[in-house]
């Protein structure tokens, strides 16, 4: 008798492994635990008419094993539910499940690739070349301080970009940075020269916006601190940095200027990529745009943030990403960077 139950056994377990559907599964649970005529109960009914010996034993095996088939059986039916849930919600979470099966055979709903702004791309092009000069990207607050935006970077109280309509105050000495060169007074205040650092970010202005102006714009503000550090460095890192951006052809002219934290100043202009040199609207008949502000760092920000003069030099540059991206790609509207436009952003 022990024999047979264990060939029930194995018959039962080979026909739940070919069972693939549930209808089939409910088949065989009749056909093995049925109260009429299923397997299981027929042997129970003969458990009287076996020898004593043998009825406690036998009867005992088959409950084991009436309920192992029970268990299997709803193993079985559960592994239905699981899979065919599973099946139609993998493919996109946002879709309901229908009960149904998934047809991974049908064709899939083409979602087109996204991409990065011009002015990001702009961004992360500009941050690789300095990467390679081994400069480290660091950012800082858009809400900032006074004297971090102004009182640090030695612009005295009367100077005109400190005026209402040079700067959007927030009142409490707070106020929306109008530059970059915020972080570089932030980073020196924590660390220690030798320093090379770029700090990519938005400023505001309250400007008229036109095609050239925007109250909110992006800076790529720059900084190298060392002992030995010389105008030669600076003309030499933003050579290398304009033909890296531009191209190996451009040329380069470096004027005299005026920052009230650098000292010389210089703006820097690079032949007008748009008509070589030879004038045009953008350049205005020039053949010479201005790309960069840059020049030595003033003494006395480095006595504001703790360093001394007499031992460290550096240079400190700072560039619009919206007029490079302009002149790289002959943009003549600074509008067309935030008004959203596909058609116009997907050609980037
Ligand atoms: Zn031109």
């Amino acid at each position: 008798m022990q024999e047979k139950l264990s060939e029930i056994q194995n018959q039962a377990k080979d026909d739940l492994a070919n069972a693939d559907s549930p209808e089939e599964v409910e088949k065989i649970k009749t056909r093995y635990l049925g109260r009429k005529g299923g397997v299981i109960n027929e042997i129970i009914k003969v458990i009287p008419g076996l020898p004593p010996e043998q009825r406690s034993s036998t009867g005992k095996s088959a409950n084991i094993l009436k309920n192992e088939i029970g268990k299997w059986i709803e193993e079985k039916k559960e592994g239905f539910n699981t899979s065919s849930e599973g099946s139609v919600t993998l493919p996109s979470p946002g879709v309901k499940s229908t009960g149904g099966v998934f047809d991974v055979s049908l064709p899939g709903e083409h979602k087109p690739y996204g991409r990065k702004h011009p002015l990001t791309q702009t961004i992360d092009e500009i941050k690789e070349i300095f990467r390679k000069l081994c400069f480290d990207i660091e950012y800082g607050p858009e809400v900032e301080h006074e004297y971090y935006n102004f009182d640090a970077l030695n612009i005295p109280a009367d100077h005109p970009s400190r005026e209402d309509f040079d700067t959007f105050y927030l009142g409490n000495k707070r106020l929306l940075r109008s530059q970059t060169s915020t972080v570089q007074i932030r980073v020196m205040e924590k660390k220690k020269p030798p320093i090379r650092m770029i700090a990519p970010g938005k400023v505001f202005r309250p400007d008229t916006v036109d095609a050239r102006h925007a109250s909110m714009f992006h800076q790529i503000e720059g900084l190298m601190v060392d002992e030995g550090v010389s105008f030669s460095d600076l003309k030499y890192v933003l050579t290398l940095f304009a033909q890296s951006y531009f191209g190996q052809d451009i040329k380069m002219r470096f004027r005299p200027s005026f920052f009230p934290f650098t000292e010389p100043s210089a703006e820097i202009d690079i032949s007008c990529s748009i008509c070589n040199g030879k004038g045009c609207s953008v350049c205005s008949q020039s053949g010479w745009v201005e790309v960069l502000g840059a020049g030595m760092v003033d003494p006395n920000v480095f006595e504001t943030v703790g360093y001394d003069p007499e031992k460290y030099t550096g240079f400190a540059f700072g560039m619009g990403v919206e007029r490079l991206t302009m002149l790289k790609y002959g943009i003549d509207n600074i509008r067309l960077f935030f008004e959203n436009d596909l058609r116009f952003l997907s050609q980037f």
